[in-house]
């Protein structure tokens, strides 16, 4: 099998797997519960959340456990909305290409009265840190973006946007999803002044089902769900840990060699790049330069046949690639249309995307099941 679509899911780490099933079978106590039990399980929510803070530069008691990036956001949007948005602030600004869990949130809000401004990328398909501090005003109360687009990969200026805002505007609450760059550039505080940040466990080696959501210190959201005294009652309920339990063997094991691995999956765009440069009819949709775009993403288009079409040959293969996002199921997302690539060849698109474990020899084979695809597939259709 050749696994070519890490950025809908990644395989769990051995390491990860053994140390939740530690958990489930030997410390099986409520994290809440007074006895030796409970303080055994609570022990493992204390790692994680102090392994996720350092890896930000943060303290552990500003990162909340939710049930992946999805919660971690709706929490973010709708809780800042709900405090910070008054009469006379209603703007929200957010980037044109965000992810289905902010996407949808934003239109919800929108639908509630809310002013949502959808930054749009530039005619190369860039995003510029100026259009984000141009849209903002006296109004405007919460800005939210991510750092790496899902679906081919591009890197939003976060930083720059949340550090000038920072100066300018020091009221406006930032949110970031940073779910396909953590672990994979650095996401550290110092650097982006982020008020908020989403995070899943299941992207980085980690199990299905966790995230968690960077609060910082003073910032009020009112919670969505109500309940017990839970993650300081913003996300009540009784903690998933042996999930959140392998989050931090996730984090421990992916923290030390972000250069080394974006080096290698930068090697490997390249290599991949050039693979599809040499087969005739492939469009990149991706960005190229490594400035403004993610190593670990490739989505091209194999013009006049659809991404479902060529998918379900590549898995005939035993070869699994995406057909641009995991969450649109088939459904149009509207992603690469902001980047003015064509609806026939939108249809066509499909999305590679590498974990560390990705070889050439896997991407050799890859371009060389497409290249019989183009064969088998548009010669079966005339
Ligand atoms: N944000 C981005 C950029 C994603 O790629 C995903 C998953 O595809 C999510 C959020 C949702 O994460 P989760 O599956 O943990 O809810």
């Amino acid at each position: 099998m050749i696994y070519l679509d890490n950025a809908a899911t990644t395989r769990p780490a051995e390491s990860v797997i053994r140390k939740a099933g530690e958990c489930m079978s030997e410390h099986f106590g409520n994290p809440s519960s007074l006895h030796k039990l409970g303080l055994d399980a609570e022990l493992y929510l204390k790692q994680t959340r102090k392994m996720i803070a350092d890896s930000i530069g943060t303290e552990p008691e500003t990162v909340l456990f939710t049930s992946g990036a999805t919660e971690s956001s709706n929490l973010a949007l709708r809780g800042i909305a709900s405090v910070y948005g008054k009469r006379n602030k209603k703007k929200i600004i957010t980037s044109a290409v965000e992810h289905a869990s902010v996407r949808s949130t934003l239109a919800m809000l929108e639908q509630q009265g809310y002013e949502i401004i959808r930054i749009q990328p530039d005619e190369n398909g860039r995003f510029q840190a100026d259009d984000f501090i141009q849209a903002a005003d006296e109004t405007t109360f919460l800005i939210s973006m991510m750092r790496v687009e899902n679906e081919t990969g591009r890197i939003l200026p976060v930083p720059e946007v949340f550090r000038r805002i920072r100066k300018k505007y020091p009221d406006i609450i930032l949110h970031c999803d940073a779910v396909q760059a953590y672990m994979k550039l650095p996401v550290k505080l110092k650097d982006m002044p982020a008020d908020l940040i989403s995070f899943s466990a299941h992207k980085i080696h980690g199990i299905k089902g966790t995230g968690a959501l960077y609060i910082r210190k003073g910032i009020r959201l009112t919670p969505i769900l109500t309940g017990g005294k839970q993650e300081k009652s913003i996300r009540p309920g009784t903690e998933a840990v042996p999930l959140i339990a392998g989050f931090g063997e996730a984090v421990r094991l992916m923290q030390d060699n972000i250069t080394e691995r974006l080096e290698s999956a930068q090697h490997k765009k390249e290599y991949l790049l050039n693979l599809l440069s040499e087969t005739p009819d492939i469009i990149i949709n991706s960005e190229t330069d490594k400035n403004f775009s993610s190593p670990y993403i490739v989505n091209f288009s194999v013009k006049g046949i659809r991404s479902e079409i060529m998918l379900h040959y590549l898995e005939s293969k035993e070869i699994y690639v995406s057909s641009g996002s995991a969450c649109s199921k088939g459904a149009k997302s509207g992603v690469l249309s902001a980047y003015h690539v064509p609806d026939s060849l939108a249809d066509c698109a499909i999305r590679v995307s590498f974990s560390e474990d990705t070889t050439e020899q896997e991407l050799d084979l890859l371009v060389q099941a497409i290249q019989e695809g183009q064969a088998n597939l548009i010669h079966k259709k005339s």
